[in-house]
């Protein structure tokens, strides 16, 4: 079994879709399963309608207007049939989540986040599926819901591998080509779970696990894994083939290209990773494997923003670390704040965050009281593996250092 993985970008319009089935009809669809995301950016249209249904009920309806339409539109590119069933299925998919949230009392944000944004993924797949079944490429849905099991930490599940893998082998079909969604499990009492944004990579791997597939491909608008990112850095090479190791690095630092949680389950049994483009599928992308050498050898650079610089002294000269370093990760980890670099001194400690949920305002307050707190805001965070001098000089040009770090592979540099 191959599991291939299609992201939101493949699916964003009426020719994605089109370019779907053309990728599958040349690299071959059997015994497949496909992992597919929500089309486009609709997991952020979703978002939308959950924040009005808590925060802007008059809203609520254009916000879910706006994902029928957008549907809708690539629907009646796709299928000529006016009254084709797939209208059927997609209108009776978004009445659920509107009928969800009017009978809903729970005020729980997070497990209300998970009924609704995972529609995104259900309409996507049960439009490619009935695409593809006119087009004479027959295949099973599944719900992956009923394959992934996860424990109730909504936003965030945490996957239960052995409930997963029986789920899995007991009702994936070995010899045909299946369709299901990515980012989605369910909890013990069968609601709805996701497994944190971009999770699909993800998915793809826990079914590619479970499954002992022979391979899975994640399918890109990139030619493959660059030594960096094309909208932040001219001038990218393709990597021909990387070292699990070297992807889980690669992608912890921020390399968006492949969800960092992807890598453990498919390094644990030697699963190859390739990472292709949907554009060009028969030519060669990257792969990552087994002790496999970074081909070509040349330094790779990821860059983070909006970042938060803190730097924490203690206000009696007491020995940092020893004494407070529990309490502050605590609090970091509490306040959903990501930490990228550490940096500590006998009585000072330098930490650099990820701000993403906005929870540094409220934390600072509560730092300010115990400790002597400078903040920057809006840092930089570059990341280069495999570092030259030459490459570290590149990045720097006119920017402030505020923090630099090397180790023998990796130079990390915290500039503003
Ligand atoms: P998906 O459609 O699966 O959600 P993403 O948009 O999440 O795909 O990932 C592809 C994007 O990742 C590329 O368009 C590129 O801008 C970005 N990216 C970041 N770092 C890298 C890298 N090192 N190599 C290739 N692409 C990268
Ligand atoms: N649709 C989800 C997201 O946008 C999952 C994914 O695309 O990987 O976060
Ligand atoms: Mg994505």
């Amino acid at each position: 079994m191959r599991i291939f993985k299609f992201g939101g970008a493949s699916v964003k319009d009426a020719n994605g879709v089109r370019n779907v089935v053309n990728v599958l009809q040349q690299v071959g669809h059997e015994k497949t399963l496909v992992v597919i995301s929500a089309m486009g950016k609709t997991t952020n249209a979703m978002e939308e309608v959950v924040k009005a249904y808590f925060e802007e009920e008059n809203h609520l309806d254009e916000k879910i207007q706006f994902i029928a339409d957008y549907h809708k539109t690539i629907i009646n590119d796709l299928f000529e049939a006016k009254n084709h069933e797939i209208h059927h299925k997609v209108n009776k998919l978004i009445e659920e989540f509107r009928g969800f949230l009017m009978w809903n009392k729970s005020p729980k944000h997070a497990f209300v986040y998970d009924q609704v944004v995972g529609y995104g993924e259900l309409i996507s797949t049960t439009i490619v599926s009935a695409y593809l079944q006119e087009n004479g490429v027959p295949n099973t849905w599944l719900d992956v819901r009923e394959l992934i099991k996860t424990d109730d930490s909504f936003r965030d599940a945490q996957v239960n591998w052995k409930k997963t893998e029986q789920l899995v082998k007991e009702k994936v079909d070995l010899n045909n080509l299946n369709i299901t969604q990515g980012f989605l499990g369910s909890e013990e009492n069968n609601f709805t779970t996701t497994l944190g944004r971009e999770g699909s990579d993800y998915s793809a791997a826990i079914l590619g696990y479970c499954l002992n597939a022979t391979s899975v491909t994640i399918w890109k608008d990139v030619p493959g894994v660059l030594n960096a990112d094309p909208r932040h850095f001219e001038e990218t090479q393709k990597l021909e083939q990387i070292s699990y190791r070297e992807a889980i690095e690669l992608a912890f630092y921020g390399a968006s290209v492949i969800h960092p949680k992807t890598l453990q389950p498919l390094q644990q049994k030697q699963i190859p990773l390739h990472v292709k483009s949907f554009i060009k599928p028969t030519a060669e992308g990257t792969t990552v494997g087994k002790g496999k050498k970074i081909v070509p050898e040349v330094p790779c650079f990821i860059v983070k923003k909006d970042q938060v610089l803190l730097k924490l002294s203690s206000l009696d000269f007491s020995f940092i670390v020893e004494n407070n370093i529990s309490e502050i990760f605590k609090m970091f980890h509490d306040y959903r704040l990501k930490v990228d670099l550490i940096q500590n001194s006998a009585i000072s400690f330098s930490v650099c965050l990820d701000n993403k949920f906005g929870g540094i305002s409220t934390i600072l307050p509560e730092l300010e009281k115990r400790f002597k707190v400078v903040c920057h805001e809006d840092v930089s965070l570059y990341t280069i593996r495999h570092f030259t001098d030459e490459a570290v000089e590149s990045v720097l040009n006119g920017y402030d250092v505020l923090v630099e770090q090397r180790g023998k592979e990796t130079v990390q540099l915290v500039v503003k």
